[in-house]
């Protein structure tokens, strides 16, 4: 079974023996780390990633091209949850077409990036593009103060694959476990018991909180990208503040006397 190692290591070799692209979705409920492991991740493949440079956290395509193209070649990339949530949660809109063409090999050649795209569900994400393009896929199970835990799947490649996740098969499995615990159990091990009968299971591990030089650096980054953002679009991003100290980073629709906000947060304040 593979540990996190493992993972590190099949990302290298794709993108360095291989040449080719290794794509990971890190899915999870909020709160539950998905950030954090993606920038792990991205450390943990390339030396040179730093928060500032490496993470996109709005969408405009033109911004997507012009990261890839000044990082270069067997680089990590993470794309921030805001910037999928437009491009890919509404399958074949004009958004997730381009994006999907973006990504697709005739386009990038040559580059053998890790990309990382951090969002909340597997759903999320166009099924074409899901089928087609994704290498891994890490759901984050559970955060305590001290640590966190997620599990993960590796794309079933054959060619007979209609789905290469899977996913009516690992549904019962694996929903119930994120809602009521009721079939995988409640604790690490028993999610584990549970996941290791799925075929597609690749391994789970543990992970740390980041420096808090890396957050700081991280939250820098997101506030110059977010203002930025507004401003070349004339369009504004929900600004809620969730009791954990996350931010919404979706669109805003409505302009409260406290900010603005997205149609999920416009009701509260
Ligand atoms: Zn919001």
């Amino acid at each position: 079974m593979g540990s996190w190692e493992d993972l590190v290591s099949v990302a290298k070799k794709r993108i360095n023996t291989l040449k080719k692209d290794c794509v990971i979705a890190v899915t999870g409920n909020p709160g539950r780390g998905k950030t954090c492991l993606a920038m792990h991740l991205a450390y943990a493949v390339d030396k040179q990633f730093t928060p500032s440079t490496c993470v996109l956290f709005y969408p405009t395509l033109d911004k997507a091209k012009k990261m890839f193209e000044d990082l270069g070649q067997q680089r990590a990339i993470i794309f921030d949850e805001a910037m999928l949530t437009m491009y890919l949660r509404q399958a074949m809109t004009k958004n997730s077409i381009q994006l999907n063409q973006f990504f697709s090999v005739d386009a990038r050649k040559n580059f053998f990036n890790v990309i990382i795209l951090v969002i909340e569900d597997i759903q999320f994400i166009d099924k074409y593009f899901r089928n087609s393009r994704l290498d891994f896929w890490i759901e984050c199970m559970e955060r305590t103060s001290s640590d966190a835990y997620a599990v993960t799947f590796i794309s079933d490649s054959s060619p007979a694959a209609k789905d290469s996740w899977r996913l009516s098969d690992l549904d019962k499995l694996f929903r119930s476990s994120r809602r009521g615990h009721k079939v995988a159990g409640e604790t690490r091990e028993d999610w584990k018991q549970t996941f290791r009968k799925f075929e597609l299971f690749f391994g789970d591990f543990v992970f740390e909180d980041l420096a808090p030089s890396v957050w700081e650096e991280y939250n820098t980054a997101r506030i110059k990208a977010k203002a930025e953002y507004e401003k070349t679009t004339g369009m504004h991003v929900c600004g809620f503040e969730s009791v954990n100290g996350r931010t919404c980073s979706a669109k805003a629709t409505v302009q409260q006397p406290f900010g603005w906000r997205c149609q999920k947060h416009e009701a509260i304040k």
